[in-house]
């Protein structure tokens, strides 16, 4: 038994429980998997760190963490190490994968429908859960 987090569209978060890699990859494809919250069934598992650089690879343990610490660490990793393109992410990372910009990490807002074109491109982006803004910073 495995437990996967999934991700919806919208970005809700929640736990898959499967039998093992095939078996979510069989229940991926047929489409069965479904958003708790808000019932689509466009979700996928929330990738690990290793997938969100388009340059260089960083290693996250994924193993003895907690859900809520490890996506914390994530989040902390990415703020860390990505530089913040806000809603320019789709149209950097199509300039960096075509040369036209030195590669580099980098993080930003896409739709899903600009994320979905960007891997149609072969370009690798992944959605990740943005941190809550801390209040301090509203301000
Ligand atoms: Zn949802």
């Amino acid at each position: 038994m495995i437990i996967y987090d999934l991700i919806c569209t919208k970005g809700h978060l929640f736990e898959g429980w499967f039998d093992d890699a095939d078996d979510y990859k069989k229940q991926h494809r047929s489409g069965i998997l479904e958003c708790p919250v808000c019932g689509v069934t466009e979700v996928q598992k929330v990738p690990s760190a290793s997938h969100i650089s388009l340059k260089r690879r960083a290693a996250v343990p994924d193993e003895g963490v907690g859900k809520g610490a490890l996506l914390k660490q994530m989040q902390e990793h990415v703020e860390r190490n990505y530089e913040d393109v806000g809603e320019n992410f789709a149209e950097e990372a199509r300039k960096m994968h075509y040369g036209e910009r030195e590669q580099r990490n980098i993080r930003g807002a896409a739709s899903w429908s600009e994320y979905k074109a960007l891997r149609e491109e072969g370009i690798e982006a992944v959605p990740f859960p943005a941190k809550p803004v801390p209040r301090e910073k509203l301000n």
